[in-house]
């Protein structure tokens, strides 16, 4: 699966590339990126990466 398989600016609609991304932090919800477009709108998204909780279930 690739969850940020359309990725785009959130102003202009312009495709992000990877190479844009400036910024990751983790948060409960997943991982967060923010993406810089060349028009300087910064667009956050986030990737819900499951990751196995030790000593759960
Ligand atoms: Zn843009």
């Amino acid at each position: 699966m690739y969850p940020n398989l359309a990725l785009t600016c959130t102003r202009c609609g312009a495709d992000l590339a990877s190479g844009d991304r400036k910024l990751s932090m983790r948060t409960p919800e997943g991982l967060r990126h923010a993406y810089e477009c060349s028009c300087g709108a910064i667009t956050i998204t986030v990737s819900a990466d499951p990751v196995p909780i030790a000593g759960e279930g």
